[in-house]
């Protein structure tokens, strides 16, 4: 086994984080632990250049980054995140932790991801058109609706979905609709795909519930991150009786014993661009968020977030993995011989992906869904998917993080077997 010439992993970081979640699979791999090093290193990565002219005239350059760590299943698939801290470490993580979920869930799909180092709240809506549009044109020569086909992450969103697969389309001169997923609905995306990975977060949360003899009805949910998945996710628990008493974004965390209203902290957030001076709560500091004593914790923000001093402190009976990598393995260990359950990222918040699948699928055959069947089929493959998560974790005695490794790593093995090396 060798490491990567090309990236300097740093300990603890997501890189790192994956490749222990790998070693943890591997002694339950059998003969296709054979392949296992295929896992470890990513298919391709791309880093790009993007130089584009600023509102006052001025030359930037930024660095894009597209990693496609897996195509054995299928077609690369995984979002593109817009934040100042990317870096490739961090994009092949994230991509190979894309190549476990959609294996996870039985997608047909390899694993993939991409991002750009910069700050949107510091550009112009202009300079992020360019900086879409640039970076799309970069990657565009490893993309496709057959190659590779990103969508939101992190600060990116339908619009910016929209401009990728206008110039996607405008370089290959053809609307590829099916280039991107999570694009506006005029534009060939689906009912449903917005509010798709709170749906699941909520979905997997209620089964969780439900096998571990927690009532939803009267459980406290505490929130980190409240944008995308975050927000939908309360809504949701709310809306079947949940209480949100704690939620924390990049302005600040706000606790409420009786429950925060979430068409407030919706409003404030649209009107104020975060939720950290809500008023219909108390403000907290920071660090106390993770003191809050809840029945579900839902890290909804960035990866990292649960250290093992975190861990020790966390009061809750059901750790929910809204965020990708956000509970580093020596913190999943403790949370585990505290007897919190852990539901891990890849089945966690899959239901976005399985949104992005059914526009895929819907923009190929040009034939639309209704929301409600949307929702239906999402919750139907989650489901069952879980169903086998949890029933794989106890036949093998094993937590539910590396159960869902296994079940998906034998996807991707048995396939890569089947397909046997080239050349
Ligand atoms: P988003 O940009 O819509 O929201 C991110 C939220 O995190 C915001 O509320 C922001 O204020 C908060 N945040 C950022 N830095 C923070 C900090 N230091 N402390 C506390 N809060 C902070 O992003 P999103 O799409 O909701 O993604 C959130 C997480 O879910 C990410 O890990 C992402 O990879 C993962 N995810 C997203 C999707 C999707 O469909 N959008 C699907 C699967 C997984």
């Amino acid at each position: 086994m060798h490491s990567l010439s090309y990236v300097a992993a740093k300990p603890n970081g997501p890189w790192a984080t994956y490749l222990a979640q790998i070693d943890q699979v591997v002694p339950h791999l059998g003969r296709l632990a054979r392949w296992h090093e295929t896992l470890r290193r990513p298919k391709r990565a791309l880093c790009v250049d993007i130089p584009i002219e600023m509102d006052d005239g001025r030359v930037a350059h930024f660095e894009g980054f597209r990693v496609q760590h897996s195509l054995t299943r299928g077609p690369g698939k995984g979002g593109v995140r817009y934040h100042p801290d990317v870096t490739l470490e961090e994009v092949m993580a994230l991509a190979a932790w894309m190549t476990i979920k959609n294996a996870a869930v039985n997608l047909p799909y390899g694993g993939a991801k991409g991002g750009v180092r910069v700050d949107p709240s510091l550009v112009s809506e202009r300079e992020l058109e360019k900086i879409t549009r640039r970076y799309t044109s970069e990657i565009g020569i490893i993309i496709g609706p057959q190659q590779d086909i990103p969508a939101p992450d992190v600060n990116t969103n339908a619009k910016i979905m929209a401009w990728m697969m206008d110039t996607y389309s405008m370089n290959v001169g053809a609307t590829a609709t099916g280039v991107v997923t999570g694009k506006p609905v005029p534009l060939g995306g689906s009912l449903g795909r917005v509010k798709a990975t709170g749906r699941g977060v909520f979905v997997v949360g209620r089964e969780t519930a439900r096998r571990l003899g927690v009532g939803l009805t009267d459980a406290r949910v505490a929130i980190q991150g409240f944008g995308n998945v975050g927000s939908a996710a309360a809504e949701l628990f709310a809306g079947n009786g949940a209480s949100i008493v704690a939620v924390q974004d990049h302005t600040g965390t706000v606790f409420n014993a009786a429950g925060l209203d979430i068409a407030g902290l919706m409003h404030e957030l649209r009107s104020k661009g975060g939720i950290g001076a809500f008023a219909g709560g108390e403000r907290i500091p920071d660090e106390q968020f993770w003191d809050v004593e809840s029945d579900f914790l839902i890290p909804a923000a960035l990866e990292g977030q649960i250290t093992a001093e975190r861990a020790q402190r966390i009061r809750t009976r059901i750790v929910l993995e809204g965020a990708n990598g956000p509970t580093l393995v020596e913190a999943d260990a403790v949370l585990g011989n505290r007897g919190i359950a852990v539901v891990p990222d890849v089945v966690a918040n899959a239901g976005g992906v399985i949104v992005s699948y059914f526009e895929w699928v819907q923009d190929f055959s040009s034939f639309f869904w209704s929301e409600d069947e949307i929702n239906m089929r999402l919750e139907k493959i989650l489901v069952s998917a879980y169903r086998k998560i949890w029933e794989t974790a106890e036949l093998h005695r094993i937590s539910l993080r590396t159960a869902a490794f296994l079940v998906a790593c034998q996807r991707v093995l048995l396939a890569r077997e089947e397909r046997g090396l080239y050349p």
